[in-house]
């Protein structure tokens, strides 16, 4: 037992801790405040508390718990909304009334609650960490694999099914010393990565129905994306959208310190949300994580690791994994509160000169890997990071940090946003290292001409933004018809393609046959239009053709409906080769 002898807000400072290790969880004072030591000197600990340390002062008792900042995981954690150190929210809320009272444990998972445990491995059977002993059907939509706990290795000697809860014990194995006892729920440690095998290289895009993202600056399954940008410009509808539409097959959506009513948005509107792929309630496929602006500063630091830890968890059962973070700069900030605290040496604006490090190691957690098992199972983690620099500024630390790591950016444009160009995804800036290797898939799962397609539009985007130049220097006449129409496709794909509205219905979300027939639909008509300038035909007669409107309308097309697009090319072939010299 320590005693505390500073308090400097979410710091402590207690003497006597020499039993203790580093990142031990403590308990802090009558009330129990939870903590976790995040520097060790002699006998002296630094504690970020996870709590409220109003009352708390010197002589106040400290307790180490001799275990590492831990999640529990096991069947419970689909649908679940906790704080940053995986408290469940809505218990903690019903133990304390409205406000969240200090020093609340409350466990992670219902151990109340029976789960029917299928057993798919027999007495006898050799298993080893990560194998599956088991599966609980958790949800309609995620069978919740069962594996032998890291570290073991053995031969099956019980083996149970049926109705039990995450305490019973389920299995036994036996090792070379002993009969180990397995139960649903694992303890792991949230700041170090749990094993896997080897790490992959993505090689298959996680689809978005964004078309922006999927068109242009794709992430692949595995991969790691940040989404810079200022105040307002978008970040958090894109991270909804991810997590609403993304083809994981779990999300873990980590909220972490924007304005408390954003994430009252996710938590009012995810269980409401139909999944589209099976129709069921978005929740059944989601852990949210949530700690807002008016939330302790430290849980905010702890909750990526929490999030990460549980993401990690799944990829092991060999599933495709999202995890959102919205956003790196409030829990880079919390950082900064702490090794400020901490009088620790400040680095660039007074962040840790560790902040790109503990970045990194977060980002590094993210990708394809073959899992722990005896099976060939692969797993992945996308990682999607949003950003928010002040006043928009990627030159400060966080942001640079972070596009040393990442290798899809989404630069939100303050310009765009004001414009209501939605999503603000700069085109101009921004960029996916994957694009190149998953150039293949798309062709093969598309169609062969998808990367030419996406090349062209690309390239009279950018053809645009130097026709920009010349029209402000010598206005729009100096152009020459051609130009002229190049102007108006990348109109057209700026305001039919890439402006997607996340609020319409049907706008919210496009499958990739619908982006390829939307892109196909946008070029036919550029090329279309240049034959029919060669032909000699007037541009203003191409560029008035009534069949136009309905690209524009294209983006409200159903996915049912798909073979409407055979129809308006048809009608664009028809109207333009009608029109006389
Ligand atoms: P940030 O998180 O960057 O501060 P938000 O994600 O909260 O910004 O977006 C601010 C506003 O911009 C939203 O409330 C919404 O009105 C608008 N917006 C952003 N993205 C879209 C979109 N894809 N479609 C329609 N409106 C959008
Ligand atoms: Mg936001």
């Amino acid at each position: 037992m320590g005693r505390i002898i500073k308090v400097s807000g979410p710091l402590i400072v207690a003497e006597g801790m020499a039993e203790s290790k580093m990142y031990d969880v403590v308990r802090v004072g009558k009330d129990r405040l939870i903590g976790e030591i995040i520097e060790l000197r002699d006998d002296k600990a630094s504690i970020q508390v996870y709590e409220e340390t109003a009352g708390i002062g010197p002589g106040d008792e400290v307790f180490s718990t001799n275990e590492p900042l831990s999640v529990e995981l096991g069947p419970g954690l689909i649908g679940s909304i906790y704080d940053g150190i995986q408290r469940p929210l809505d218990a903690l809320l019903k133990k304390s009334g409205d406000r969240i009272e200090r020093g609340v444990s409350v466990r992670a998972l219902d151990d109340k609650k029976k789960w029917n445990f299928v057993a798919t491995v027999k007495e006898g059977d050799k298993v080893t960490e990560g194998d599956e002993l088991g599966f609980v059907q958790e949800n309609p939509i995620v069978r919740h694999s069962i594996m032998v706990p890291v570290g073991f290795r053995g031969v099956v000697s019980q083996i149970a099914n049926g109705n039990y809860t995450i305490d019973d014990v389920i299995a036994k194995i036996k090792t070379d010393k002993e009969e180990k006892n397995i139960t649903m729920v694992q303890k792991c440690a949230v700041r170090k990565g749990r094993p896997y095998k080897e790490k992959l290289s993505p090689y298959q895009p996680m689809i978005t129905g964004q078309r922006v993202i999927d068109t242009f600056f794709p992430i692949a399954k595995g991969g790691v994306a940040a989404v810079p940008g200022p105040f307002g410009s978008g970040k958090t509808v894109v991270q909804h959208q991810l997590a609403k539409w993304a083809d994981a097959d779990i999300i873990v959506y980590v909220g972490c310190g924007e304005r408390g009513n954003e994430m009252t948005d996710v938590l009012n509107e995810f269980p409401n949300l139909k999944d589209p792929r099976t129709g069921q309630s978005l929740m059944q496929r989601t852990v949210l994580i949530a700690n807002t602006s008016d939330m302790p500063v430290a849980a905010r630091e702890a909750s990526i690791y929490t999030g990460i830890t549980i993401a990690e968890y799944f990829r092991d059962m060999g599933y495709g994994v999202a995890i959102m973070a919205d956003s790196t700069s409030r829990w880079a900030e919390a950082l900064r509160e702490m090794s400020g605290r901490l009088e620790e040496m400040p680095g660039e604006e007074g962040y840790p000169a560790y902040l790109s490090s503990r970045l990194a190691e977060f980002y590094e957690r993210a990708g394809m890997a073959r899992v722990l098992g005896s099976k060939n199972k692969v797993g992945s983690i996308s990682a999607i990071g949003a950003v928010s620099p002040p006043g928009g500024d990627l030159s400060e630390p966080v942001s640079q940090a972070t596009l040393r790591i990442v290798k899809v950016f989404w630069g939100l444009s303050a310009q765009l946003a004001y414009s209501r160009h939605f999503p603000a995804v700069d085109w101009l800036i921004s960029y996916s290292l994957y694009q190149d290797k998953l150039k293949d898939w798309y062709g093969e799962s598309i169609s062969p001409d998808w990367v030419n397609l996406v090349i062209r539009a690309m390239s009279i985007l950018q053809e645009e933004a130097s026709l920009n130049e010349i029209v402000r220097l010598v206005g729009v006449d100096a152009l020459s018809s051609k130009d002229r129409l190049t102007m108006d496709t990348a109109k057209s794909i700026r305001e039919d393609y890439l402006h997607q509205n996340a609020f319409h219905e049907v706008d919210t979300y496009a499958s990739l046959n619908k982006q390829y027939r939307m892109l196909k639909l946008i070029i036919l008509a550029n090329d279309l239009g240049k034959k029919a300038l060669e032909d000699g035909i007037d541009i203003n007669d191409i560029l008035s053709l009534s069949v136009k409107e309905k690209i524009g309308r294209s983006k409200y097309i159903e996915e049912k409906n798909l073979a409407e697009f055979d129809k308006i090319e048809e009608e664009f072939k028809a109207q333009i080769s009608s029109l006389n010299i």
